[in-house]
């Protein structure tokens, strides 16, 4: 649990006397040439979430593995997951595919067509707004 008013993050930065953050500028530094300040930068353009699963802390510097170019923060779940996707979008929409027809109630909710579409278009603008506001670095 973290300490009241601090993010994990900072309670982890407190407890350790910052140690995480110079272990993490300094493979930063090495590997994609960014700084710890730069990744906090874009952790808290992204609103302090992983840019895919919007639900967990991003944790890790997610790189392309063509280009070496640094992308965005990520969870490590979703980090590792597009990895073992191998960063193929045909791969990724196959799996969706997959989930979609061989996963039991992913469509048990039974939602009028009309508020389907609404929910649809809402869903379409919040991604949107979302990406639109996130930043990289590097
Ligand atoms: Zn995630």
């Amino acid at each position: 649990m973290a300490e009241q008013g601090k993010t994990v993050r900072e309670a982890i930065f407190v407890r350790d006397g910052g140690a995480v953050a110079r272990s993490r500028t300094y493979h930063l530094t090495q590997r994609y040439q960014v700084r710890h300040e730069d990744v906090e930068r874009m952790i808290s353009a992204q609103h302090g979430l992983c840019v895919v699963c919007w639900d967990r802390p991003p944790e890790h510097v997610d790189h392309c593995h063509r280009t070496g170019d640094v992308r965005y923060a990520l969870c490590l779940p979703c980090n590792t997951g597009i990895g073992q996707f191998r960063d193929d979008p045909g791969v990724v929409r196959r799996a969706l595919s997959y989930i979609e027809a061989t996963v039991e109630g992913y469509d048990e909710v039974e939602v009028p067509e009309a508020e389907l579409a609404e929910l649809i278009r809402a869903e379409e603008r919040l991604r949107a707004d979302f990406y639109a506001k996130v930043s990289r670095v590097g």
